[in-house]
């Protein structure tokens, strides 16, 4: 019996860490830069005010508005959250647990004035570019 050619395990695996990698990183990134070129500036993983462990990925600190760009696995978007098979339970307590603390971060934000706008990573970047321009616009009090 012959041994069977490599099989290509490794580089479908290599394909989708590459692809996942990208995932992971790109849509908050594309943001930050199509704002930048806008002439915007803000923060980048800005920590909440009173929750130290917690950031806000773009932060305009003046006009108080909080951009976050949320991954659809980590934080169950209704459309691309998924529920690993293997231990089920777990990821379930994990990815919910992640959706609670989103909600609460929101509650906090809020309660200290700020305007929360959350993105989802499948969400396209010139609609959530327009999103915050228009948040940006809603909040004339103070003057960038
Ligand atoms: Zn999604």
């Amino acid at each position: 019996m012959t041994r069977s050619a490599k099989p290509s395990t490794s580089l479908d695996v290599n394909a989708r860490m590459s692809r996942q990698r990208r995932r992971d990183t790109t849509p908050e990134v594309e943001l930050r830069k199509k704002l930048h070129h806008l002439g915007l500036r803000f923060r980048v993983n800005f920590p909440v005010p009173g929750l130290s462990r917690r950031t806000i990925d773009i932060a305009f600190t003046r006009k108080k508005i909080a951009v976050f760009v949320d991954g659809c696995f980590w934080h169950v978007c209704p459309q691309h959250g998924t529920w690993p098979a293997t231990n089920e339970e777990w990821w379930r307590t994990k990815l919910l647990g992640n959706a609670k603390r989103d909600r609460e971060t929101d509650d906090l934000l809020v309660g200290l004035g700020w305007h929360v706008l959350r993105v989802w990573e499948h969400e396209n970047v010139e609609v959530a570019v327009q999103r915050v321009l228009d948040a940006l616009q809603a909040e004339p009090h103070l003057q960038r």
